[in-house]
């Protein structure tokens, strides 16, 4: 299965993707978290995704075009993949065409905005990936990974005025992308409730009928 999610930031495409990454045994591609370690790692990458990252805009094309072009084309994605965080606009969607990547099925997870800047103040991620939510998917001990036993953090991006200028991003940019994948009949969106769980199961229903 070849997988886009899509949704608001705070929507819960991360989460929802590392399920359906354990379900589906298909690896997700996540280029925030690429970003991210870049600019960890002070690499020339995250030395050129940094300052857009942080107003809460959209690193330039060329420059995730490049990293989605990278991961697509290793072993690990040849029997499917979930795209977390990209395409993010018309461009990189028409880029992704001309890559001539197939494309199965375009999962949209919807929640309101005031829904979004309340769940944000509450977010905490691991640098393995990984994403909690201090009420709604805690973690098992406070403050650390599950995962991986890593301490987690706030990202910088998700402040309040961040998330605002983000929501903004979405859109203008990455909405539009329901639109361009609903004219190819390959759209399915669901409704992020409260709870993971019962976002999962919506999840799960959705994509059956794609299963291979
Ligand atoms: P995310 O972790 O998906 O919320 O992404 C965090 C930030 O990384 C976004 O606000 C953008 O600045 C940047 N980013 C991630 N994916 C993309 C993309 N496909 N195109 C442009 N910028 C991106």
């Amino acid at each position: 299965m070849n997988l886009i999610l899509l949704g608001a930031p705070g929507a819960g495409k991360g989460t929802q993707s590392e399920r359906i990454s354990a379900k589906y045994h298909i690896p997700a591609i996540a280029t925030g978290d690429i970003l991210r370690k870049a600019i960890g790692e002070g690499t020339e990458l995250g030395k050129a995704a940094k300052s857009y990252m942080d107003a809460g805009k959209l690193v330039p094309d060329e420059v995730v075009i490049g990293i989605i072009k990278e991961y697509l084309s290793s072993d690990a994605c040849k029997n499917g993949f979930i795209l977390d965080g990209f395409p993010r606009s018309i461009p990189q969607a028409e880029a992704l065409d001309a890559m001539g990547v197939h494309i199965d099925v375009v999962l949209s997870i919807e929640v309101a905005d005031e829904k979004i800047v309340e769940r944000m103040s509450g977010r905490r991620v691991c640098s393995c990936g990984a994403s909690y939510h201090v009420v709604y998917n805690p973690p098992k001990t406070e403050g650390v990974c599950d995962k991986c036993g890593a301490n987690l953090y706030i990202r910088a991006d998700d402040a309040e005025e961040t998330v605002k200028n983000r929501l903004k991003t979405f859109h203008a940019q990455t909405e539009p992308l329901k639109d361009y994948y609903a004219s190819r009949g390959i759209l399915v969106t669901v409704q992020g409730q409260e709870e993971v769980a019962d976002t999962t199961a919506l999840v799960f229903r959705a994509l059956r009928p794609f299963e291979a």
